[in-house]
């Protein structure tokens, strides 16, 4: 039968049915699946020994004689132990199995075969410990299972690696050549293996150097295509037009200085970067990243003002309708003061009515429309509002700029709906709170301009943070008791605890990590949160937050928290949360950030949590409690005490735990292989060249077909995510 790499393997004979189900757990459905299911790592078999030299606690390969093989039960006969003896020219051997009867088959005595795994050391002699083992017929010179590095692939119950490498052999064999996609003067530059030779090596490498060379070049696919499509994108977009914002450079500057603060030195260079993108007829694609806290609504806000200034509105959103009162009420504030001869007039959409501000500090409600004709019509020039309400029924008189807090890839694909087919983009600002590595962000979102805030305001006084041993638990209590009796407020943030089940209950599906790790947030949470309100606060307020509320539910208890130790009838003193509280709600009152299990943490994470209190006048506390003595825990949570910001703390992260610490991969939409070369920074830098060169020469890849196919299929893979 004639393959090719989209076969089902359920059309190739010699496949039982039962594997094909076992294979669709693994989603593995086609060949290429399968020829695509990498092993996680390598065995190394390779060493060949006579038994004579074995020793104990070697991992090696012995070729052998069964001379004798039989089943013995073990104690109480709760299991079934296969004892064998292999001899070679240079000695004999014991080998045992636990549980495999059926090895009496196969390993019949006179049979020669390999026999890998790894010597351990009994009573009076040593034994190989459930080796794997190969037949050696004569003729067959390929090993597959032993003597060489083995593939261990991602298993499933009922298929074993074993099982995968018998599948993938063959089929390897017989699927004939793949075209290579890659363009040749990408592929021999950078020293990549081709793509059949890979793809054998990968899974049946004949030295460790061509594994991870193979493991090279599949990470670099992703990291090229990736790299295509956003220097594409950003090649695309340098086309379109925009309505340039001129600026006023004695404006700007009266603007500044009537600010009710002094602007720190990297909100001045990141709104000069701001001020020149926009000052273009092209569209801004550009991210503000700076820590909780560092300032970037202001440095937003002047950008508003300044396009306001031009004639142009502004939109601004948020991911939560808190998030977008608190920007309203943050633009309110800064606009008070500003010397201009008009003030721009600034709404606030929310779900359930609109408010319009407009000079000093006359505030009102609206009809939503109202609300939609002032906008409609130019007149209100700064709209804050949901990421869902701006979308869904506005039209914009003329937006000059489109703001995004949080949101950091989908700000293109919104500020793409917004525009409804104009022919005149608006500008774009993302704003993230999220340190990501340098490195990653070049990659991950390369179609972006980034300006980083690296300090925070000055005057803010450090937060004292501390490791809390077991033994002092009580003591912190204590402390946070006497805090919330002085008016403050505190959060509690409940660790990952790794999960145990599998299962969905109801349907008795498997779960994916992800989906299992946020229930366990979730029981560590209420578990958390009944020790807390009915043992340790009895006498205080105590709510709880986590993912599986409902958004409505989730608002209501976040507005109960935010609006303080004032509201005696319904506020929130102490909020046990899982790892979801909302990045940027600005708490000032808020002095307090406990964390449990805090070496489950990343540092990064853990650097973020502590960012939500501070915020305020008052002294803040971060209490890191961990239930490991470990010496290397405490080092590592020592990193936060010292670090001068959050970015300094992803790279170390990034080193220590990998990419996905960072950036989820649903979040990118990104493939095992590639978040595995997303830590490789010279193959960022390599993947980086070769699409700039390649795109240099072919922009619309006319002469790379097979790639611009590719490229296509990656694009809509992402996008789907
Ligand atoms: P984030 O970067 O987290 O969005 P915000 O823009 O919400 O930070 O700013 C946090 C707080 O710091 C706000 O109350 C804001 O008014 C204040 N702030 C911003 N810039 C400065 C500054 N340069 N000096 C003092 N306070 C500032
Ligand atoms: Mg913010």
């Amino acid at each position: 039968m004639d393959l090719n790499l989209k076969t089902p393997l359920s059309e190739i004979k010699g496949i039982p049915p039962r594997f094909i189900k076992r294979l669709e757990k693994l989603k593995v459905f086609t060949i290429k699946d399968l020829l695509w299911h990498f092993p996680s790592r390598y065995e190394d078999f390779s060493e060949m020994v006579p038994i004579a030299q074995l020793e104990p606690g070697q991992q090696a390969t012995v070729r052998g004689i069964v001379r004798d093989i039989k089943i013995r039960h073990s104690f109480r006969r709760r299991f079934v132990i296969v004892e064998g003896r292999i001899a070679d020219e240079s000695g004999e051997i014991k080998a045992v199995w636990f549980n495999q009867p059926y090895l009496l088959n196969t390993l019949r005595p006179g049979r020669a075969a390999n026999f890998s795994g790894k010597v351990s050391s009994g009573e009076n002699e040593i034994y190989l410990s459930h080796p794997a083992y190969e037949l050696v017929t004569r003729g067959k010179t390929e090993m597959n299972h032993t003597g060489r590095l083995v593939p261990v692939y991602p298993e499933t119950r009922g298929l074993t690696s074993k099982g995968i490498r018998f599948l993938i052999q063959p089929i390897l064999k017989s699927v004939g050549y793949i075209p290579e996609w890659l363009p040749e003067e990408v592929v021999g530059p950078a020293g990549l293996p081709e793509i059949n030779s890979a793809l054998r090596d990968i899974h049946f490498p004949e030295t460790e150097e061509s594994a991870l060379s193979a493991q090279k070049r599949f990470s670099f696919e992703d990291l090229f295509l990736l790299q295509l499509m956003n220097i594409r994108q950003k090649l695309k977009l340098a086309e379109e037009k925009a309505p340039a914002v001129k600026t006023d450079v004695e404006k700007l500057k009266k603007i500044t200085e009537t600010l009710p603060f002094k602007l720190t030195l990297s909100q001045k260079k990141s709104l000069w970067e701001i001020v020149q993108d926009i000052g273009k007829p092209k569209p801004m694609n550009r991210l503000l990243q700076g820590d909780v806290g560092s300032g970037k609504t202001v440095v937003a806000a002047v950008a508003a003002l300044l396009a306001a200034e031009n004639g142009l509105q502004s939109a601004f959103m948020a991911p939560t309708e808190i998030l977008a009162r608190q920007h309203f009420l943050t633009l309110k504030k800064i606009f008070v003061g500003i010397p201009l001869e008009k003030q721009p007039e600034v709404g606030l959409l929310t779900s359930k009515d609109a408010k319009v501000f407009y000079e000093n500090d006359l505030e009102g409600a609206v009809s939503k429309k109202e609300f939609k004709n002032k906008i409609e019509s130019g007149v209100i020039k700064v709209i804050v509002g949901t990421h869902a309400l701006i979308q869904k029924d506005i039209t914009f008189k003329n937006l000059g700029l489109v703001i995004v807090d949080e949101q950091h890839r989908f700000g293109v694909r919104q500020r793409a709906q917004l525009v409804h087919g104009k022919k005149i983009f608006p500008h774009l600002l993302s704003m993230s709170a999220t340190p990501i590595p340098r490195t990653l962000m070049l990659t991950i979102f390369g179609d972006l301009d980034i300006s980083i805030i690296t300090e925070l305001p000055s005057g803010r006084k450090p937060i004292i943070t501390k490791i809390v041993a077991p033994a002092n638990r009580g003591k912190a209590y204590q402390f946070i008791r006497e805090q919330i009796r002085k008016g403050r407020q505190a959060f509690v943030i409940c660790p990952r605890i790794e999960p145990a089940d599998a299962k969905d209950e109801k349907t008795g599906e498997a779960r994916n990590y992800s989906q299992k790790l946020a229930l366990w947030e979730v029981k560590s949470v209420k578990e958390e949160y009944e020790k807390l309100s009915k043992d340790v606060f009895p006498d205080l307020r105590v709510g709880m937050l986590h993912g599986q509320l409902k958004s409505k539910e989730k608002e209501k208890i976040m507005s109960a928290f935010a609006r303080a130790s004032a509201d005696k009838k319904d506020g929130i003193d102490v909020l046990v949360s899982t790892s979801v509280i909302e990045v940027g709600v600005d708490i000032p009152n808020a002095t307090i950030m406990l964390i449990e299990g805090a070496d489950r943490f990343g540092l990064a994470q853990l650097y973020q949590f502590r960012g939500r209190v501070g915020r305020g006048g008052h002294q803040s506390f971060c209490f890191l409690f961990t239930d490991s003595a470990a010496k290397t825990t405490n080092e590592r949570l020592k990193a936060i005490t010292e670090a001068k910001n959050g970015f300094e703390l992803a790279e170390k992260d990034l080193k220590l735990r990998g990419p996905g610490e960072f950036i989820g991969q649903k979040q990118t939409g990104l493939p095992d292989v590639a978040m595995r070369g997303l830590q490789d920074f010279e193959l960022i830098k390599l993947s980086h060249e070769a699409a700039l060169e390649v795109l240099k020469k072919d922009k619309n890849l006319k002469n790379h077909p097979l790639l611009a196919e590719k490229l296509a299929e990656f694009e809509k893979k992402i996008h789907q995510e």
